[in-house]
């Protein structure tokens, strides 16, 4: 089988473009150059694959992630729940590498010179490129909640809003945490990863208190005026399925943390004491971007263009996933990074035999909230190219949201989650 396949590709690749997506050439100037990827996220290893795949193994590819593997941040909250284990999130590189020939780099990028088109690396290495493409996901910003802005406080008030250690972390808090106690999420002000995680967390945390801990209670305190996504589904989960468990309290923006006490404390409100809190402090794209100076909206994220991703300030360089300023209408997710890659690797292809990308991008989202250990709701949505408006807009009238909770999403949710760690891994 895996001959036929080389055979065929080797084939095509000579022939013709029979292979290659709209905007994606393969014919006249042939795909070639070095393409270096930061960050084996849910972009960055997307990406990695892609540009391999369609330029038919042409173009090389340098992936540098200083994580050993990749751990899925959707999905995480089941582990806070106690109904999966972090291995269920986690999957190895080794196909990247071994089946579409990335060469994989345990390392984490420093320092770019935009100029002379160098990545530098902590070690020390040096990778030069023709395109770069920056897929490093979020940083915290810490000086928002000074209390918080030292190692020592961090291991002990956590986010857990990367998956890892913190996720394993939280959920032995939450275990060890006497019935009766208050489980306290403070959310952002929004824009921020994953608009419905921490509603879907809540729910989560208030499935193990039912079951384990009937006396316990889960607090969320909202930066936001409102639940930010699927606000009708969540609140008649927290009414219903989880009464007398889940209580929500908007505008909460929390200005910082009194470790010791295990306190948060809020613009407006008066200070709230918690049993075990978790904060999810406001982000910004991570500190690569800034480093590579693509860093231009608010201070904290990177305007790019839509056809191809590349940054409105530095030629060559491409940004991908949550690190983006976002077009309207567009989650932090990582779906939207998934198909941020997808039109990124075809224009960078394209880009490199010399080819106009393709003018009409059209992206999709679907973003799964489980309420129970079986039960989901899900948001979806798709986004369009305006060539008018230079921007990406969402369709009318496609997408929606779920009717109600229901088994049959809990299914399709899981079933959401291996077909992507496929399509990024596999
Ligand atoms: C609790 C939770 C639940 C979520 N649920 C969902 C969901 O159900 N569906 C959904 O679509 N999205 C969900 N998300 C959002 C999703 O995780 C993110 O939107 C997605 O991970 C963004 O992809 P990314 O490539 O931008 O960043 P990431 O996936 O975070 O990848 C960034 C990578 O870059 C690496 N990196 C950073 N800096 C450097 C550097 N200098 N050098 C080398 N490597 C570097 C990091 O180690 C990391 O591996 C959830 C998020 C959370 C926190």
């Amino acid at each position: 089988m895996k001959m036929q396949r080389r055979e065929f590709l080797k084939t095509a690749a000579a022939g013709s473009a029979a292979l290659a997506l709209p905007g994606c050439a393969t014919t006249g100037g042939a795909s070639s150059g070095k393409v270096v990827i930061v960050g084996g996220g849910y972009g960055g290893a997307t990406a990695a694959k892609y540009v391999r795949m369609w330029s038919d193994g042409k173009v090389d590819v340098t992936l540098v992630e200083p994580n050993a593997e990749f751990v899925s941040c959707p999905m995480s909250n089941l582990v806070l729940g106690g109904s999966k284990d972090l291995a269920f999130l986690t999957v190895s590189y080794d196909n990247l590498a071994k089946r579409h020939g990335v060469k994989v780099v345990r390392d984490t990028a420093v320092a770019v010179d935009p100029d002379k088109r160098i990545v530098k690396l902590a070690s020390g290495t040096e990778l030069p490129y023709d395109r770069l493409i920056l897929s490093p996901g979020v940083d915290f910003m810490w000086d928002k909640v000074p209390g918080l802005n030292n190692a020592d406080a961090q291991a002990r008030i956590l986010h857990a809003w990367k998956a890892g250690p913190q996720t394993v972390a939280l959920r032995r808090q939450l275990e060890a945490m006497p019935d009766g106690g208050v489980y306290v999420l403070s959310i952002p002000v929004a824009p921020y990863r994953c608009p419905p995680g921490p509603y879907e967390r809540a729910c989560q945390v208030a499935w193990y208190f039912k079951r384990a801990k009937p006396k316990s209670k889960v607090l969320i305190l909202d930066g936001n005026g409102d639940v930010t996504s699927k606000g009708p589904l969540f609140k008649k989960a927290w009414a219903e399925e989880y009464k007398g468990i889940v209580e929500y309290r908007p505008n909460y923006v929390l200005v910082d943390v009194d470790v010791a006490a295990t306190t948060a404390k809020f613009e407006v409100h008066d200070a709230v004491k918690a049993a075990v809190l978790n904060v999810v402090p406001p982000q910004r794209a991570g500190a690569i971007a800034r480093a590579a100076g693509v860093v231009t909206a608010n201070d904290r994220w990177c305007d790019v263009d839509f056809l191809t991703f590349e940054s409105v300030k530095v030629k060559n360089i491409h940004v991908l996933g949550d690190a983006i300023q976002i077009a309207t209408g567009m989650p932090k997710s990582g779906h939207m990074a998934n198909q941020h890659a997808k039109v990124c690797a075809a224009a960078v292809v394209s880009l490199l035999a010399g080819q106009p990308p393709n003018p009409a991008p059209v992206l999709t989202n679907t973003c799964y909230s489980m309420i129970t250990d079986k039960d989901s709701v899900h948001v979806c949505s798709v986004h369009r190219y305006d060539n008018e408006k230079k921007t990406v807009l969402p369709v009318a009238g496609a997408g929606g949201v779920s009717q109600a909770m229901s088994s049959t999403e809990g299914a399709y949710a899981f079933a959401w989650a291996t077909n992507i760690w496929a399509d990024t891994l596999a």
